[in-house]
């Protein structure tokens, strides 16, 4: 188990030091910017869309390393999969995070994803955690109302 945890912390710092996707998508179908007060994080996520197919993902922003690390997997998680399936991984990871989703089965699909089990532990860091993908959620329902955690 102390091994998992440390390479889930090696996962998230890697994302953090390396955010993967950090971009500006120029021609982006969809953008959405988020908040979380409490801890100072900003992001922006925009998202082209083919049909019904997150085609490119990408975020940028400020914010501390779980917010950082937590966007930079969302990206690369839902890159390439159907709106629908991200609002499936969303609501899992969201499961993860607040309850502890910890059978074996949504850890397998939440892959990388699962390095954030243990923030759940740490409820102002669930914030931190989820803003990214709130922000993805209102980008891909195209709210114009900025996200906030609060
Ligand atoms: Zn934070």
């Amino acid at each position: 188990m102390a091994e998992l945890r440390e390479l889930y912390q090696q996962t998230i710092l890697d994302h953090n030091r390396n955010p993967r996707n950090f971009r500006v998508i120029k021609d982006a179908d969809r953008s959405a910017h988020g908040d979380n007060p409490l801890c100072g994080d900003k992001i922006r996520v925009y998202v082209k869309l083919k049909n019904d197919v997150i085609e490119d993902v990408s975020f940028d922003g400020s914010g501390c390393a779980i917010s950082q690390s937590s966007a930079s997997l969302m990206t690369t998680a839902v890159m390439g999969k159907s709106v629908a399936e991200a609002d499936q991984l969303f609501a899992k990871f969201h499961a993860m995070v607040t309850a502890g989703a910890e059978q074996a089965a949504d850890r397998k699909e939440l892959g990388k994803l699962a390095a954030f089990a243990g923030v759940r532990e740490f409820p102002a860091r669930v914030k931190c955690a989820n803003l990214a993908w709130h922000t993805l959620h209102a980008a891909l329902e195209s709210r114009t109302e900025p996200v906030s955690t609060e």
